[in-house]
């Protein structure tokens, strides 16, 4: 049978904590125990409210992440939050009143939530006519509604939100073909890899439309990232290298005509069929509370942030090393080529990684959005 493993010391309040220790003697949680742990929450009365923010968040992570209480139990740890938000925390008069009314019986349901939701945007549909805009105080009303509700709940007012918060104009880009350079040496001498910014692509423009690159015969063109889907962004590394020539007398290297090097690193934000800059986020950056709050909800803006991770990649992280040299044995600098050329994609992998790890993978996150959309 599943066990509870929460951590103890991810739970801040003291109360909470000496109540979840001993409901987890037998490594589950019990519906009584669940109402023992909201008790001890409820216990204090500091300022006013019944339950203060670490209370809260404590609360939240115990129903988040307990794999053997009841969903009865899981909807009363909600439902205990969700009263506080209404009595306490709620600051839109409307939307508390209809959030009180829905919770008369305990439970709330999601055509209730809707009922509370949608009051909101009448609200603004009559008193704007066309153009639905939620005010800052909707907004964060049900930015914290959006905590203490079911997943799926949850998802239909970050999409309610989306659509409705006042967007800003995304980052234009500004295509520049000297962003920074980067300094790398090998045995060869020093030389420098200009990072360059390439126009956005649309579907109209060929995915694979680059720039001409050096008059060098073997370049090879490498591109970083899944391309952009049907109405999805995509922000790619792309880099140009080149391999090795070289003499040899013998077994030995005797001359190096072209030392294997990146030539060239390139970004490039990418839009698949139907999306445009300016339409709205599906996840990651974009969706967090402050994104929403500040109204940057659009693909452009989220897009423009894995370009900022990528160029800080670039500039924090020094490209490989080539290790071959002169007087060394054909095998031997084979093997450096090889080394080499792993290092280089290791490297960019890594920058992709990092990019999808501080974009894609906050707020709603991506991993949940290929599951549900929305
Ligand atoms: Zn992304």
């Amino acid at each position: 049978m599943a066990r509870d493993r929460i951590n103890l010391e991810s739970i801040r309040d003291a109360g909470i904590r000496r109540a979840l220790a001993a409901a987890q003697r037998d490594g589950r949680l019990k519906d009584a125990e669940v109402e023992t742990i909201i008790r001890a929450a409820l216990a204090d009365q500091a300022d006013g409210r019944r339950l203060d923010d670490q209370e809260v968040a404590d609360l939240l992570m115990i129903a988040k992440q307990s794999v053997t209480m009841s969903p009865r139990a899981r909807n009363r740890i909600r439902q205990t939050i969700l009263t506080e938000y209404t009595r306490h925390r709620i600051r839109d008069r409307e939307m508390g009143r209809a959030l009180r009314r829905a919770l008369a019986d305990g439970v709330l349901t999601r055509a209730e939530l809707e009922e509370v939701v949608q009051g909101a945007l009448d609200r603004e549909q009559n008193a704007q006519g066309r153009n639905v805009i939620l005010s800052p105080v909707e907004i964060n009303d049900l930015l914290l509604l959006s905590k203490s509700v079911s997943d799926e709940f949850r998802r239909y007012i970050l999409r309610v939100l989306l659509n409705h918060v006042p967007a800003q104009q995304p980052p234009v880009t500004k295509p520049t073909s000297k962003l920074l350079e980067m300094a790398c040496r090998d045995k060869g001498g020093e030389y420098k890899v200009p990072v360059v910014i390439l126009r956005d692509s649309t579907p109209t423009i060929s995915a694979d439309a680059l720039p001409e690159s050096d008059a060098e015969h073997d370049m090879t063109t490498v591109t970083y990232g899944s391309p952009a889907g049907k109405g999805e962004g995509a922000t790619r590394l792309v880099s140009q290298s080149g391999g090795a020539s070289y003499t040899h007398a013998g077994d030995r290297v005797l001359n190096v005509g072209r030392w294997p090097r990146v030539r060239r690193i390139m970004i490039r934000i990418e839009y698949g069929l139907g999306a445009r800059s300016d339409a709205k986020v599906g996840y990651g950056r974009g969706t967090t509370d402050d994104d929403i709050r500040f109204g940057r909800v659009t693909m452009g803006f989220h897009e423009d942030c894995h370009r900022q991770v990528l160029t800080h990649f670039l500039r924090s992280n020094r490209l490989p090393q080539f290790g071959g040299d002169v007087g060394q044995s054909v095998n031997v600098f084979k093997k450096h080529c090889e080394t080499y050329k792993e290092a280089v994609d290791k490297y960019f992998k890594r920058a992709d990684k990092e990019s999808g790890r501080l974009v894609d993978e906050v707020g709603y996150r991506r991993t949940e959005w290929l599951l549900h959309k929305f």
